[in-house]
């Protein structure tokens, strides 16, 4: 029956060949045209699954051209292109090209990047791809670690590896139950919501986040950080870890790295950066004391989704001293032969993180980072930044416009209709919905900010497609839908 096994699975090389090339075609048409396609569809779920039909999974196999055909459809019609010149929200970039083109043929290979015997080359890809990345942001190369799905998972995995190596020993074995202090953490109150998912997934609870207050440029208090783990040291409780934020997520404000470290060495504890947005500006030189003390860290994450423009989904976690992560993650269970018969021993990335069996990520990091090399880094990196402060400047400029915030390549701004409106609640209000009006109509793409109680509107370029012009018919759009709003709610008599 299977002497000359037809499946239906296999696609023939012609037929490959044929249907591969359309795809080529379609998503070359794709790029070239995202900057005059709308935004979003902005088509409702109810819409879309009209759209997908609501069908029951296929008895029968359909042919891979139809499919393919279709998918394209679907998705070049009706998605949320992240990739348009207009799109500054959240921090989610433009993909590079040949992270696409490096996706596919990575998918196409399927090595098993576990372990090295079933990726020989694709292993060794990845730990040059880690001494780039270490590189790239200015410290050592001896730092080690992997790549993970994102900015989550890469501080997830730090997470585990400080817990292990400050907590008491045996943990591993004992788990929480046996140690008798209480395990905190300490970070600011603009972190990341990773931390709270860390704390729960580790067992260490909500309550072990020590929330530092931020100082009036908005980094953490290194002064009341310092008292608060001599207060919980007084208190029974055993310090473990500090976060340092190397470009919050509203605002892209960097923390006093060199004082934390100096901080975490007094009291020996694991000093752990999120650089999942901002770290990159490190590569240059202009930038590069901002992150003054980076190299100090135990441990550092960066999403290579983010500012090195690397399609989704890659995170990297580098750690100084890369024994900490087998520590924490090596085991050697019987059904595993995955030694090698040469005297150096072979990396298996198994031991390193969470995952066992994992995909070849960094083919595509790696090929961005050659493509575009670091001085061409340092210069589409510069010019995000000089966009952002662009945008400020007009938002500054504009009588209708409050400019609020400006660090790294986040600018945060309001629109206010009448000069001196003093009504918060009325203003928070109308920004919200010019907000949603914006994010629905297709032109542009803005996220927002809560700063000192006033609802912003947030920019984040990370987008190398992004220009001048953009920005400036950015402002245009914003003042022109800012008045349609105001005059919208003042229609429907909201205000009071
Ligand atoms: C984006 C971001 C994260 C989360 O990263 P994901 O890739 O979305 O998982 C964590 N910390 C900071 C500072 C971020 O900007």
């Amino acid at each position: 029956m299977t002497e000359n096994r037809v499946n239906s699975i296999e696609i023939d090389k012609d037929e490959f060949q044929k249907i591969g090339h359309q795809l080529i075609d379609d998503i070359s048409d794709f790029i070239a045209n995202i900057k005059n396609k709308p935004l979003t569809p902005n088509e409702s779920p109810s819409q879309l699954q009209h759209i997908l039909g609501n069908t029951h999974l296929p008895e029968k196999g359909i042919p891979a051209k139809e499919l393919l055909t279709r998918a394209t459809d679907l998705l070049l019609n009706h998605s949320l292109f992240n990739g348009h010149p207009k799109f500054l929200g959240y921090i989610t970039s433009s993909a590079s090209p040949i992270g696409a083109l490096g996706d596919l043929l990575a998918a196409s290979i399927n090595p098993n990047v576990g372990a090295h015997i079933l990726s020989p080359m694709a292993t060794e890809i990845e730990k040059q791809t880690i001494q780039w990345l270490a590189e790239f942001i200015g410290v050592s190369t001896d730092y080690g670690g992997l790549l993970v799905s994102g900015g989550n998972m890469a501080n997830f995995t730090a997470f585990l590896a400080a817990r292990t190596a400050k907590s008491p020993k045996n943990i591993k074995e004992n788990g929480l139950s046996n140690t008798s202090k209480k395990l905190t953490v300490y970070c600011s109150k603009t972190t990341h919501t990773w931390i709270e998912k860390a704390v729960i997934l580790f067992g260490l609870g909500t309550k072990s986040i020590r929330w530092i207050q931020t100082d009036a440029s908005n980094r953490m208090d290194n002064v009341i950080l310092e008292k608060t783990i001599k207060k919980d040291l007084d208190n029974n409780c055993q310090p473990i870890m500090v976060i340092g934020t190397a470009g919050d997520v509203s605002t892209g404000v960097v923390d006093n790295l060199k004082g934390i470290s100096a901080i975490c060495k007094t009291y020996d504890l694991w000093f752990h950066i999120d650089g999942a947005y901002g770290i990159p500006a490190a590569i240059i030189p202009k930038y590069k004391d901002l992150f003054d003390g980076a190299s100090e860290a135990d441990s550092i994450a960066l999403d290579p989704h983010k500012w090195l423009y690397s399609p989704l989904e890659a995170g990297c976690t580098l750690v100084k001293n890369p024994q900490h992560l087998i520590d924490t993650y090596s085991s050697h269970p019987e059904y595993y032969n995955f030694t090698t018969s040469e005297d150096e021993i072979a990396q298996n990335f198994y031991e390193y993180g969470l995952q066992n069996s994992r995909g070849f990520r960094a083919l595509k990091v790696w090929l961005s980072l050659q493509q575009v090399g670091k001085s061409g880094y340092q210069k589409l990196i510069n010019e995000d930044i000089e966009l952002s402060e662009l945008l400020f400047r007009l938002a500054k400029e504009h009588t209708e416009l409050e400019a609020i915030s400006q660090n790294l390549s986040i600018t945060t701004f309001r629109y206010v209709p009448t000069k001196g409106e003093k009504d918060k609640a009325y203003l928070n209000k109308l920004n919200e919905l010019l907000l949603n009006k914006l994010q629905t109509g297709g032109e542009l793409f803005l996220s927002n900010a809560v700063i000192k109680e006033m609802y912003a509107l947030r920019a984040c370029v990370v987008n190398f497609r992004t220009t001048k012009k953009d920005i400036e018919e950015i402002i245009k759009i914003i003042i022109r839908e800012g008045r349609k709003t105001h005059s919208e709610i003042l229609g429907q008599k909201f205000k009071k």
